[in-house]
């Protein structure tokens, strides 16, 4: 299992799936595509392939969840592309002499869920339905939401373009299965959350801090590497536009300075584990093979 170990604490990268790529200028409508043309490696072809990347975190015998993907589907605004998190799951959580038994499976296996923040790309495996009845997929978990996060979304006006919030996460609170967080919540005594707000009102990174060591689960303050080094580039998709620079710069000085080991999710595999490094006064993001 490819993973990466930080202190006594283990990072695994579990892909929920690929969604069809996209120009990046439709991604990130405040860039040129002169803008991307010294960036031509942080693109696939010319076009912008973002995955939906979550992370599992085993610290002090919990088994920690960052994020659940986009969910099984398929999602028609998706190429009708089927996530795939659950399945993969298995893999990871599962040792391979328990895969074959039919009643052992990843519900049992996650102690806490951490939502970075609550877009659809994020929540997609919190719960199932069956005959229109809600029930945790992972249901011995408790599942962390960030409550600037739950007072946006579940603000009416709002909710009317979140669907998935009243789907995938406002059930939880009914089943008791949520925990609103806030500020620097500590998980276990390596694992924190760190409120990075601007992608959402709510989002937060995850930080690991173990035997000295240290990482970063940056959630979307990072949709493409490029951003390493144009920190000013903001998705679309970020509601306050500076306060997503200020998270952002904040992060990157801290990977830069501290030598953080950087995990950003919607990276591709293999160049998505990386650290922050300054070349000739500039950054850049030098991915960590695991
Ligand atoms: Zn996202």
């Amino acid at each position: 299992m490819a993973s990466i170990t930080v202190g006594n604490v283990e990072i695994i990268p579990v892909l929920d799936m690929v969604p069809p790529p996209r120009p990046p200028t439709a991604m990130f409508p405040d860039t040129s595509d002169a803008d991307w043309a010294g960036h031509a490696d942080a693109l696939d072809n010319g076009q912008l392939q973002l995955y939906y990347g979550c992370w599992v975190v085993r610290s002090e015998g919990a088994t920690i969840l960052v994020d659940t993907g986009m969910g099984p589907g398929p999602h028609p605004d998706r190429g009708n592309v089927e996530g795939e998190l659950f399945e993969r799951l298995r893999d990871v959580l599962i040792p391979a002499d328990r895969r074959n038994n039919t009643n052992v499976g990843p519900s049992d296996e996650v102690n806490i869920v951490v939502h970075t923040h609550l877009h659809g790309d994020h929540v997609g495996w919190n719960l199932r339905y069956s005959g229109g009845m809600p029930a945790p997929y992972f249901r011995r978990a408790r599942y962390l939401v960030p409550r600037a996060d739950w007072d946006h979304f579940t603000d009416p006006e709002n909710l009317a373009n979140a669907p998935h919030v009243e789907r995938q996460v406002m059930p939880l609170r009914r089943l008791r299965k949520m925990d609103l967080v806030e500020g620097e919540h500590n998980i276990t005594d390596e694992v924190k959350t760190l409120p990075t707000p601007g992608h959402t009102p709510g989002h937060q990174a995850i930080l690991v801090t173990s035997q000295g060591e240290k990482a970063m689960i940056v959630g979307d303050v990072l949709h493409n590497k490029a951003q390493v080094a144009e920190a000013d580039w903001c998705a679309g998709v970020d509601i306050d536009k500076d306060a997503s620079r200020r998270s952002r710069n904040t992060l990157l000085d801290m990977a830069e300075q501290e030598s953080y080991v950087v995990a950003a999710g919607h990276f591709t595999p293999g160049d998505h584990i990386g650290r922050v490094v300054r070349l000739e006064g500039r950054r850049y993001w030098q991915a960590i093979e695991i």
